[in-house]
């Protein structure tokens, strides 16, 4: 997977979509009142991710859309659940966080067969 491949849109929708499209980040709201943002997980799983925009909300996240279409999310989305991706979004792109950067992923599976060579 390229790291080109991972850009997200952004969709302004008064509600939020039953069935999210991926690729597409979601800033659901009416006006300058901004409620959620919504997203698919963007490793694959095809989990939806729901991030509160309500200030004061535990947790809760800051979207800034640019000049350019593509928005920023902050801060980085850590799923507790699951495949427990860890991504911030910036313009539109998605930066993985500590082990899941695409190259320590590949250094992960390449320890796990090592180790599994090793130990039978
Ligand atoms: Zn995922």
């Amino acid at each position: 997977m390229t790291e080109t491949a991972l850009r997200y849109a952004t969709a302004r929708v008064a509600e939020r979509p039953e069935r999210l499209e991926p690729r597409t980040l979601y800033i659901v709201g009416e006006g300058n009142d901004r409620f959620c943002a919504a997203m698919v997980c963007p490793c694959g799983c095809g989990a939806d991710l729901n991030m509160s925009l309500v200030a004061g909300d535990e947790p809760s996240w800051r979207a800034k859309t640019h000049l350019d279409g593509t928005s920023t999310l902050f801060p980085s989305v850590a799923r507790t659940m699951g495949c427990r991706s860890h991504f911030v979004l910036r313009r539109g792109r998605v930066i993985w966080c500590t082990w899941q950067a695409p190259r320590c992923r590949r250094r992960h599976r390449l320890w796990d067969r090592l180790r599994a060579a090793l130990l039978g």
